[in-house]
C-alpha cells in the first residue's frame, strides 16, 4: 500500500470532462486574457466568498503585493506578519519596499496571536497581514478590533483557507483588501499559477485592476507604474469548473481530518490540530508536532507514506532576510514548530481506508516510544 503526500486523481476523474469542453471552448473562442471567462470566475468567486469585488491576477504573492500598492504602503512603512507562515506573506511586503515586522503565533492554533500585536505598533505600521494558515481562519474579531484602534489596514493572506470561517464571516472577506492563490496544491486550485484579490471597497477593486494591467485602464495609457499580472482565461474556466465542487471537496477534507484527529488522539507526544471554538478549519494541511518529526517522516516514506514539512526554516532564519539580523531563538515558537511539524496526507478523494492505514503505522511507531 501506498500512500501519496497529495494527489489530483480524483479532483481531474471527477471533472475531466468540463475541464476538456472549458478548454476546447476557449482553444476555439482564442481569447486568452482578459476576457469574459475571466469576469465570470471573479463573479463567481465574489459571490461565494461573500465580497464585492474579486480581480483575478497571476499567483498569490502577486495579489498580496497588489493589494499592498494599493493601499499605498511603500518604503519606510512597517507590516505585521505572522512568524510562522509561509515565506510569500512576508516577500510581499518587502517587494513593496516596506519591512515585515513579525508576532508569534498562538501555541494552539499556529495562526498570528492578537494578544502578541500591538506591542509591536509603531509610528511607521501601516497594516496588519493576518495570515489563515493551514487552513484555519485567525482570531479576526480580535485583529480588528486593534486594527481600528490604531487605525490600520488590515491585509488578509487567505492562500490556504478558502471557506473558512471565523464567527461565521468568511476568510478573505474581513480585510480593507486581501489576496489568495490558486497554485494547484491550494484547496481552490488552478492547473497553473493563479491569485485572487478580493475587497469590498470600490476604490481599491479599481486600482488593483489598472494595477494588475500594466498600470493602465484605457489601453496604451499608464497612470501608474502596474505589474503585467492578470489570471488568464483557461485558468479562469478551469477555476470556474473545480469552484462549482469546492464545498464537496472541503466537506471531504474536514471528514477525513476528523478521522485523523479521532484515530490519533493521545498517541506518543502527538499536538494535533486544533480548532477555535469560533473558527471553522478547512484542512488545507493536516499537521502533527512531534519531537520524533524527523524519524517519524523517515519511517512513514519506509511504510511508502508520503509526508511534507510546512515549513522547514521560518521566514526570520531565511537568508534572504540575513537583512533583518534575526537568529536562532528569536522566535521561539515559529521555530518550535518548524522543528517538529510533520504533514499527513490529506485531499479529496483519499480514502478512510487509506487514513487508518496512516494512522496505524503511526501507532506502531509510538509503540517503540515511551
Ligand atoms: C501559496 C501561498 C502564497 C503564495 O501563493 P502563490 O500563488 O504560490 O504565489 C502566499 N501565502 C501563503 C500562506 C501561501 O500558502
Amino acid at each position: 500500500m501506498k500512500v501519496p503526500y497529495l494527489s489530483f486523481d480524483h479532483q481531474h476523474k471527477i471533472l475531466h470532462k468540463q475541464l476538456e469542453t472549458a478548454f476546447k471552448r476557449i482553444l476555439k473562442n482564442g481569447w486568452f486574457i482578459l476576457g469574459n471567462e475571466l469576469v465570470k470566475f471573479e463573479q463567481s468567486y465574489a459571490k461565494i466568498n461573500k465580497v464585492k469585488y474579486a480581480i483575478g491576477v497571476g499567483n498569490g504573492l502577486d495579489a498580496l503585493v497588489i493589494a499592498l500598492r494599493a493601499l499605498n504602503i511603500k518604503e519606510g512603512a512597517e507590516v505585521i506578519v505572522p512568524s510562522n507562515t509561509y515565506i510569500a506573506s512576508w516577500l510581499a511586503v518587502s517587494i513593496v519596499g516596506a519591512t515585515p515586522i513579525p508576532v508569534e503565533p498562538n501555541e494552539k492554533t499556529y495562526n498570528i496571536n492578537p494578544a502578541l500585536i500591538e506591542k509591536h505598533i509603531t509610528k511607521a505600521t501601516k497594516a496588519i497581514m493576518p495570515v489563515h494558515l493551514y487552513g484555519q481562519c485567525c482570531e479576526m474579531d480580535a485583529i480588528a478590533k486593534i486594527a481600528k484602534k490604531h487605525k490600520l489596514f488590515i491585509v488578509e493572506d487567505n492562500a490556504q483557507a478558502h471557506l473558512s470561517t471565523f464567527n461565521k464571516k468568511m476568510a478573505g472577506s474581513f480585510g480593507h483588501i486581501n489576496g489568495t492563490s490558486f497554485y494547484p496544491g491550494k484547496n481552490l486550485g488552478a492547473l497553473g499559477d493563479g491569485g485572487m484579490v478580493t475587497t469590498n471597497d470600490e476604490v481599491f477593486a479599481d486600482k488593483v485592476k489598472i494595477l494588475r494591467n500594466y498600470g493602465s485602464k484605457v489601453k496604451y495609457n499608464n497612470i501608474v507604474k502596474g505589474f503585467n499580472s492578470r489570471l488568464d482565461e483557461l485558468q479562469a474556466a478551469f477555476l470556474e469548473v473545480k469552484l462549482s465542487k469546492l464545498r464537496k471537496f472541503t466537506d471531504n477534507r474536514i471528514q477525513l481530518a476528523k478521522h485523523y484527529l479521532k484515530e490519533l488522539k493521545d498517541i506518543g507526544d502527538i499536538q494535533l490540530p486544533y480548532t477555535h471554538p469560533k473558527a471553522t478549519h478547512v484542512y488545507h494541511i493536516f499537521p502533527i508536532l512531534t519531537q520524533y518529526r524527523n524519524e517519524l517522516q523517515a519511517y512513514l516514506l519506509k511504510e511508502g507514506i508520503g509526508t511534507l514539512i510546512h515549513y522547514p526554516i521560518p521566514p526570520h532564519l531565511q537568508l534572504a532576510y540575513k537583512e533583518l539580523g534575526y537568529k536562532k531563538g528569536d522566535f521561539p515558537i515559529a521555530e518550535w514548530i518548524a522543528n517538529s511539524s510533520l504533514s499527513l496526507p490529506l485531499y479529496p478523494g483519499l480514502s478512510i481506508n487509506d487514513v487508518n492505514f496512516v494512522c496505524r503505522k503511526i501507532k506502531s511507531f509510538y509503540k517503540g516510544k515511551k
